[in-house]
């Protein structure tokens, strides 16, 4: 079963890159306190910048994805997954709440 935990590896690396993408364009935002935390930027809106953001940061990310297109749906897949996230840090929101 080892290539199955490879295949699995790579789309979590896939999915990561697609994250950091719509980290660098502002789709995705990053809890100031947990860098760690990602929060739901503007979602719903045009995605259009990280996949020119990917294609034009290609030459970094083929090592990640295998074709350009792969990308772009690896960012739609993963920007449509978090579109229920919360807009709030929830260890942030935790701590305000038993202040
Ligand atoms: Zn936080």
């Amino acid at each position: 079963m080892g290539g199955a935990k490879r295949m699995m590896e790579e789309a979590e690396r896939q999915q990561g890159a697609a994250a950091e993408i719509l980290l660098k364009v502002g789709i995705f935002g990053c809890c100031p306190v947990h860098e760690d935390i990602l929060l739901s930027g503007d979602i719903g809106v045009d995605l259009t910048p990280a996949y020119k953001y990917g294609n034009y940061h290609w030459e970094k990310y083929q090592e990640v994805f295998e074709t350009p297109r792969q990308m772009t749906d690896t960012i739609k897949e993963v920007a449509e997954g978090y579109e229920l996230a919360a807009e709030e840090c929830p260890i942030c929101a935790n701590n305000a709440a038993s202040d």
